[in-house]
């Protein structure tokens, strides 16, 4: 399998806990490396834009206002096809329905607040890096 990047967040439900080394952790055991990580305060614009997707869901509303409650850490993760590997290591989106020892069976509050995102598709990856990251913030 191909090495791959993958976008992450660790939501603002994470950092209001002070559990992003632990989020962190899980990640690293599962063999993903951290190649680029900040600390951001989201921007209604930029959670708007980056749910798009989602913009007609009944949720949406809520889904933006608990994105820019709190900071956020974005990152890009790297490894062997680290797209399907993150999603096993994030879990079901529902921390009810994920698997034991994922990050949201073993952090998450709620299907709202799940602790991290991770991308679904090798073109998502690469539209979500391209949002929050340039190049050269990027060190593999
Ligand atoms: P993410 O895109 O954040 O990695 P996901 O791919 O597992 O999560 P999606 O279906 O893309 O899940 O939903 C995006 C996010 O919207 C979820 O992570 C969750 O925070 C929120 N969400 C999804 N379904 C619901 C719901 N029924 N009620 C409230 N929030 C929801
Ligand atoms: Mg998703």
């Amino acid at each position: 399998m191909a090495i791959e990047r993958t976008f992450s967040i660790i939501k603002p439900d994470a950092t209001a806990r002070n559990i992003t080394g632990a989020v962190n952790a899980l990640i690293e055991q599962a063999g993903l490396r951290i190649v680029a990580q900040k600390r951001i305060q989201m921007t209604r614009g930029q959670a708007e834009t980056f749910y798009a997707v989602h913009s007609a869901r009944p949720f949406f509303g809520e889904l933006v206002d608990f994105m820019v409650s709190g900071p956020v850490v974005v990152q890009v993760l790297e490894g062997e096809g680290a797209i399907a590997k993150y999603r096993d290591v994030m879990g079901a989106t529902d921390p009810s329905k994920a698997a034991e020892g994922t990050i949201r069976k073993v952090h998450a509050k709620s299907i709202g607040e799940n602790t991290v995102h991770g991308s679904d598709a090798a073109e998502t990856a690469a539209i979500e890096i391209a949002q929050f990251f340039s190049g050269n913030e990027i060190v593999g």
